[in-house]
């Protein structure tokens, strides 16, 4: 089996003093063979980060959909590329809520990414109404039929993220059962897109995720890691969620 999967998404956080931590989380990665460590720095950081760093994964937040062009504020995945990433997020519930990505935008990001030759982190989750509302497994399915790339061959590129969002920054987490129910139907949805490479694939478990939670959390079937936000700002406490891995 795939090794679990820890990667910090450190959001819209961090000038140049965030490079000491990411130095602290590589030196301490040769510590957990075991674990692949990543992180996502926002993109102004990206290029030093890598030349910061030798053995964890260095990714972007988003790219946008097209290689490059009249586009004020953009990043392409060719740009990530360049600056060093092996990966990017895409489709973050805060892309999703304060950017309007759709489904669609999100599938033709992920296709630009991977064509780039990035791996891919595809974020779905679902809101606490949808969830109150028996709803939950329904939307994450229609989000990964929806925003879900075509691969052409280099689907072991990609990972799926859960993140409930009514358990992002909240300290809420939702139960063992819940989230083994979501990631069996995930997977169940991913072999009926990819067919058998859907079986492999990484489904990462995203949602306040500190030490306290994360061996119970990454014990459950189908948790291949974790996408670690708050808890991945410190180089203390993010390394203390790789250590329970
Ligand atoms: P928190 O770990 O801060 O809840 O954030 C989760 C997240 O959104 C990671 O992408």
């Amino acid at each position: 089996a795939a090794l679990p999967y820890i990667v910090g998404n450190w959001k819209m956080n961090g000038t140049r003093a965030m490079l000491n931590e990411a130095r602290a989380i590589d030196r301490a990665a040769a510590r957990f063979p075991k674990v692949q460590v990543a992180v996502a720095p926002p993109a102004t950081l990206l290029y030093r980060t890598r030349d910061a760093v030798e053995l964890i994964g260095v990714g972007g937040q988003d790219c946008h959909h097209k290689e490059s062009g009249a586009f004020t504020g953009d990043i392409s995945a060719p740009m990530l590329k360049d600056a060093g990433a092996d990966f990017t997020l895409v489709g973050h519930s805060e892309r999703r809520e304060y950017h309007s990505e759709s489904d669609a935008d999100v599938k033709a990001k992920a296709e630009a990414a991977l064509s780039a030759g990035l791996a891919v982190i595809l974020c779905v989750g679902e809101t606490e109404s949808q969830r109150d509302a028996g709803d939950a497994e329904a939307v994450v399915g229609s989000q990964l039929e929806g925003s879900c790339p075509r691969t052409d061959g280099a689907v072991d590129k990609l990972s799926i993220a859960y993140e409930p969002v009514w358990a992002i920054g909240t300290g809420r987490v939702p139960s063992v059962e819940d989230v083994a129910a979501m990631h069996a139907s995930i997977r169940a949805r991913l072999v009926a897109i990819y067919g058998d490479a859907g079986a492999d694939l990484r489904i990462l478990y995203g949602g306040s995720v500190k030490a306290e939670n994360a061996g119970e959390l990454l014990a459950i079937p189908d948790v291949g890691g974790a996408l670690v936000g708050g808890a991945s700002l410190t180089a203390e406490s993010f390394l203390a969620i790789v250590g329970a891995a």
